[in-house]
């Protein structure tokens, strides 16, 4: 039997999902009660918060949802929180979409596992598993978790799913409370653990509209150092600014507002059954209680995804938008606009790109394209003068 790898069919079967519009991967938010209080969480309630509670899909509602999205194609399902153990069905949940053969992710502070859910999970184990681990010490993970208690219930649920040989994988989000543990975070996941590690700075307002979060997020200049200070992550990016500087940078084909592939393969649904071509968008929510998941997809998702631009910013000729975290709703959070460039996304793909020396060519009225810009070398870090770099940037987003 002629046997292909993982990369080669999922790259196969991306390709041709594009050109046809198939939405192979979607993230499904099962609740977002959770028992941490995480000072930079975006869409965390409280465990047992009522509301969320009378309001989330059934676990009936679960399975329906399950078996329409299999029927139109979907065949990559991350369930993320809130925490998704919150739910006590959360397993019955996942077995159904195991049964329907997707490949299935999870996120999960890991402090509601137990040894009976770990042996679950390695009887029924899932595609992958993530942990988001805040600190190596227990005062910065609690400062950020707010909660006393959560390192040691956190340590032993990695301890639960490596006992097992589950798929695990660690990461962290990078913020003013634990960079100066991120070091000694990778170190310890990668060395003493041999599990695999990564972090995101790239820190959003709630999805309430708050800002809060925002108070945590780093300096730009702090967030390229942190790039450097990653040998695997440096390379990524080096990797990146290599294939962007092989070929034309992407051009918007039209005027959509959208210009990643949410929408055209990719999707997500809230706890409460509001489906949109992401997890992030705040409006425009189909009710998959009122009607099937293809009609969502083939109505209110593929509007959303055909929303043209209004007005032309800095962002529609920028050669660098690859390396940019910005996106409509993100905007749309943080600026109550979704085409208003973000500053603190836009000086970082600057400073990204002058370090790993890809070209920024003039935009518009950017205030970090001056030129004399220069990549701090304060750390002993490569520095490569403006204009001969710009960079890549894979997403991190858990
Ligand atoms: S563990 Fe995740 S969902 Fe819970 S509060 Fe922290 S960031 Fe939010
Ligand atoms: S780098 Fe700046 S101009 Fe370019 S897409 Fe991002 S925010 Fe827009």
């Amino acid at each position: 039997m002629e046997t292909i790898s993982y990369a080669d069919f999922s790259a196969k079967f991306d390709s041709g999902s594009s050109i046809k519009r198939i939405p192979m991967y979607g993230m499904f938010e099962v609740t977002r009660r959770c028992p941490l209080k995480c000072a930079h969480c975006y869409n965390n309630l409280p465990l047992n918060d009522r509301e969320a509670l009378h309001d989330e899909l059934t676990l009936d509602e679960h399975c329906h949802i399950l078996d329409e999205l299999t029927d139109a194609g979907c065949l990559w399902l991350t369930y993320t929180g809130g925490e998704i153990f919150a739910r006590k069905d959360f397993l019955d949940i996942y077995t159904h979409a195991k049964k329907k053969g997707l490949l299935v992710s999870l996120f999960t502070n890991g402090t509601l596992l137990t040894p009976e859910i770990a042996d679950y999970l390695a009887q029924w184990p899932p595609y992958v598993i993530e942990i988001t681990l805040y600190g190596r010490t227990r005062e910065t993970h609690e400062q950020v978790t707010g909660v006393p208690g959560s390192y040691e219930k956190c340590m032993e649920g990695i301890r639960l799913l490596r006992e097992r040989n589950l798929p695990l994988r660690l990461k962290t989000m990078a913020l003013t409370i634990n960079e100066h543990e991120i070091g000694l975070l990778r170190s310890f996941v990668e060395d003493e653990l041999g599990v695999e590690f990564r972090f995101d700075p790239m820190i959003t307002p709630r999805l309430d509209y708050s800002q809060n979060p925002l108070d945590l997020r780093l300096p730009p200049q702090r967030v390229l150092e942190l790039d450097f200070e990653d040998t695997k992550r440096k390379l990524e990016w080096e990797k990146f600014a290599g294939r962007l500087n092989s070929c034309s940078p992407l051009q918007r084909a039209n005027n959509e507002i959208y210009y990643c592939k949410a929408g055209i393969k990719g999707f997500g649904i809230d706890p409460y059954g509001g489906l949109n071509l992401c997890l992030f968008s705040p409006d425009g929510k189909y009710d998959l209680r009122k009607g099937s998941f293809r009609e969502g997809w083939e109505g209110a998702v593929l509007r959303e995804r055909n929303r043209n631009i209004t007005r032309q910013t800095k962002c529609m000729e920028c050669m660098i938008r690859d390396l940019c975290g910005m996106c409509p709703p993100n905007s749309e959070l943080e600026k109550e606009d979704p085409e208003e460039p973000i500053d603190f996304y836009c000086e970082v793909a600057h400073l990204r790109a002058q370090a790993f020396g890809i070209p920024v060519k003039p935009h518009g009225e950017c205030k970090y394209c001056t030129p004399g810009q220069k990549a701090d070398t304060r750390h002993g870090h490569v520095s490569v003068p403006f204009g001969d770099g710009v960079n890549p940037s894979p997403s991190w987003r858990g």
